[in-house]
């Protein structure tokens, strides 16, 4: 089955409005396929959603980068998934390994309507899984520069599918997209994506190195 290449840019807790202004205007320029042959799905933190899917291209989606997963109410601080449902925002990534280890957030405050776990992976089979995505993502990956060889990510993915099919059905095994995530940039992305179970990318550093880059050129 076709998977639809799905490719996220995290842009974790950085930026201001000026700068989020100017990623958007890259993006809005950038030559990328249709949205029929790619999802490029931008997350930026909570304060610049709005801000995002204003100025963004109709083509590219918004993610926040966490929510509350349960009702809301009194629950100080807290984003509830249906404020972003009622933003129009229809992604979020959920149990980002960051706010597992800088939070000590768990399965159960991420993912409370689940029945299974895989190591630090948990899975629901009550969940739509056409309005899920699952991100692999090495922590020994996650920001030092270190990317999984192909195989690696292969060997994981292949896993993470099969774990879909016991537990879930082979359909969902077979349409659930796996991306993978952990220092990808543009240099070693092409022999990644040629993984037939890779899916995508969730992209950290890479997704606001331009950035960085248009700062040195203006100090020049
Ligand atoms: P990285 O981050 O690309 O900077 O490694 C990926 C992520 O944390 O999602």
């Amino acid at each position: 089955m076709a998977r639809k290449f799905f490719v996220g840019g995290n842009w974790k807790c950085n930026g201001t409005v000026e700068e989020v202004k100017k990623i958007v205007t890259v993006l809005n320029e950038a030559e990328v396929p249709p949205e029929e042959v790619v999802d490029v799905v931008v997350s930026p933190p909570f304060v610049f959603l709005s801000l995002v899917k204003s100025l963004l291209r109709s083509d590219f989606q918004v993610a926040a980068q966490n929510c509350w997963v349960r009702k809301g109410g009194a629950f100080t601080g807290e984003v509830s998934a249906e404020m972003l449902v009622n933003l129009g925002i229809p992604w979020v990534i959920l149990g980002h390994s960051e706010r597992r280890l800088l939070l000590g957030e768990t399965n159960e405050a991420s993912f409370p309507y689940v029945s299974l776990n895989f190591g630090n992976i948990t899975i629901g089979r009550i969940l739509d899984w056409n309005n899920v995505v699952l991100a692999y993502e090495p922590v020994w990956a996650i920001g030092t520069g270190k990317v999984a060889t192909p195989t690696q990510a292969r060997e994981v993915h292949t896993a993470l599918r099969k774990l879909l099919h016991d537990n879930v059905s082979p359909e969902v095994a077979a349409s659930t997209r796996i991306i993978y995530g952990g220092s990808v940039n543009g240099a070693n992305c092409k022999e990644l994506a040629a993984q037939p179970d890779v899916d995508g990318f969730l992209v950290g550093g890479a997704s606001l190195k331009f950035l960085q880059q248009m700062d040195q050129s203006s100090e020049e």
